[in-house]
């Protein structure tokens, strides 16, 4: 469906005859791209079909030329059947348009547990999320005088949320935490172009890297490789900790954050915070073929249908679509026109209007009031970095088996669920690898060594991790006489995930307990 109307008729031009981009200084006058932006809208649920026309009003009066084409999604195609909310017209769609503005998605009752959100970002391996925090013009917020302007560039894709879960015995769940070279060398380089791109001089890297030592770790220093490759750039790194409180204290001093899923997602929600709320935040998710552009917020099923819902966060993530697509005028023409409306204050949607104690006005009054802005420029709020970032592209890949010059086994971690005491277990596990080439080297219990030494004043969940060492290290784990041990031991414990314990390169490539 092409959204058409009076208003795009009545705009005659193309993207390069906005004053804008006329009054913009030679030297950094934007690369202008004169097709029509070909996009999929995703109004969603809830609120999503509220502001989204809104949105899409404002986008054809400011000039922004783009074929929409409208798909469903969410809990209406949940409803018939679509397992995670996504049919496949839509993903079809979407992957010929390239470009997506997507409206709040519910995570339907019946789903399988599996989030929309979440599939179209691995589907289209939209492994950048990219949520910028700028102060915005007459928006009430303890920090509304400071000069807040950084980017979160979040790893989308991997960690803890690639939704990898066991339970270990009924009472001890685990969720597991992948981190790639590969997935974090690409986050590193998307934040280093963006720094370059939008003229920025920082990138500071948070990890958990003092306490993850391997997954979080191997982020650092992939993060790390790619930052020596850019140094014009200046780079550091912090604990992601630290780096909560120094957004709190002095959130001013950030530039580019580039950080692993979780923490970027915690991270971002923060620093949305800083700036007037989720409900203000927009965000991109960017890959190598198509990107896709979204409020933070929700679905707002409190307000949905009643005209109260604001566009704020929608339309800014449409301003992003627009430099992503290189509709830079149009893109800066309509952000001032907001801009000028939240600092008039006039027809501010309910959510704005309560702090400052002015009139509310409707979705469509505000989206009215924006469209009778356009032209206007905001008096303290300059235009947003205006360049657009170009994702590294490639097919999509199968990582080839990497090949470290040494790898040899050191032995194994056996996970077994046990009722009883760490000692016991220890004598029972002794007595089954007496006679094959493993010895038991240590026993944890939700990380803390409780074996060999004097046992721990710590709480046991009845979950152990007995680590056996080979009696000689050697290529490969005898796998024979692993399966004879496994056996033996389920005579006494039930065993739940086994895992090899490699030397790689000669560097233990798994972490040691507490107190080993
Ligand atoms: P929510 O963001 O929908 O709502 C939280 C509060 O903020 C509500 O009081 C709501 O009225 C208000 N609010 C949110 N957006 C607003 C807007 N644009 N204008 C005015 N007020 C606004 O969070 P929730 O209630 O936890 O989630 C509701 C549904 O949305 C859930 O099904 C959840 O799974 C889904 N959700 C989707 C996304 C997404 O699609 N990216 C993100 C978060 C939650």
């Amino acid at each position: 469906m092409t959204l058409n109307s009076t208003l795009e008729q009545a705009y005659d031009g193309s993207d390069t005859d906005f004053a804008f981009a006329q009054e913009t200084p030679a030297a950094r006058e934007p690369k202008l791209v004169p097709s029509r932006l070909k996009a999929v809208a995703l109004p969603g649920d809830g609120i999503g079909p509220e502001i989204m026309e809104a949105t899409q009003r404002i986008l054809v009066a400011g000039g922004a030329r783009i074929d929409w084409t409208t798909c469903e999604a969410g809990a209406s195609a949940n409803a018939k059947g679509a397992a995670s909310g996504l049919p496949g017209e839509t993903l079809d769609e979407i992957a010929k348009a390239g470009f997506v503005l997507k409206g709040p998605l519910e995570t339907g009752i019946g789903a399988g547990g599996k989030s929309a959100n979440v599939t179209l970002r691995k589907h289209f391996e939209l492994y950048a999320n990219v949520r910028p925090a700028r102060r915005l013009p007459g928006v009430i917020t303890p920090y509304m005088d400071r000069d807040i302007d950084l980017v979160v560039v979040r790893e989308n894709v991997e960690d803890l949320y690639a939704g990898i879960e066991h339970m270990q015995t009924p009472n001890v769940a685990q969720c597991l935490k992948l981190i790639t070279r590969a997935g974090s060398t690409k986050i590193a380089e998307a934040a280093f172009a963006l720094a370059k791109a939008e003229g920025r001089k920082r990138v500071t890297v948070a990890s958990k890297a003092n306490i993850m030592k391997l997954s979080e770790g191997l982020f650092k220093q992939a993060c790390e490789d790619v930052a020596a490759k850019h140094p014009t750039l200046q780079s550091d790194h912090m604990i992601i900790d630290n780096l909560a409180h120094r957004l709190v204290m002095s959130p001013e001093d950030f530039d580019v954050i580039c950080t692993t899923n979780m923490n970027g997602d915690i991270i971002s929600d923060l620093t949305a915070g800083l700036v007037g709320g989720l409900g203000l935040a927009p965000s991109a998710n960017l890959g190598a073929w198509m990107s896709m552009f979204e409020a933070v917020h929700g679905s707002a099923p409190d307000i949905a249908g009643k005209g109260l819902a604001n566009p704020t966060a929608l339309l800014l993530a449409a301003i992003m679509m627009l430099r992503q697509g290189g509709k830079l005028a149009a893109a800066e023409r309509i952000e001032q026109a907001l801009y000028v409306t939240l600092e008039d204050g006039k027809d501010l949607t309910a959510d704005m209007a309560g702090p400052r104690n002015v009139k509310a006005g409707s979705t469509v009054a505000f989206a009215d009031r924006v469209i009778s802005n356009l032209g206007r420029r905001s008096q303290n709020c300059p235009p947003a970095p205006k360049a657009s970032l170009t994702m590294p592209k490639g097919k999509p890949q199968t990582t080839a088996v990497s090949a470290p010059t040494k790898r040899t086994d050191a032995g194994m971690d056996i996970f077994v669920e046990y009722g009883g005491s760490p000692t016991e277990l220890a004598a029972c596990l002794k007595a089954a690898s007496a006679d094959l080439p493993f010895t038991l080297a240590m026993i944890s219990n939700r990380g803390l060594k409780v074996y060999p030494g004097t046992v721990p004043m710590a709480d046991f969940a009845d979950h152990w991790r007995c680590r056996f060492a080979s009696r000689a290290p050697q290529d490969d784990l005898p796998e024979q006489q692993m399966a004879e041990l496994m056996a033996r031991i389920s005579k006494f414990a039930r065993w739940c995930h086994v895992e090899r314990l490699q030397m790689i390169d000669g560097t233990p490539g798994f972490s040691v307990a507490q107190g080993q």
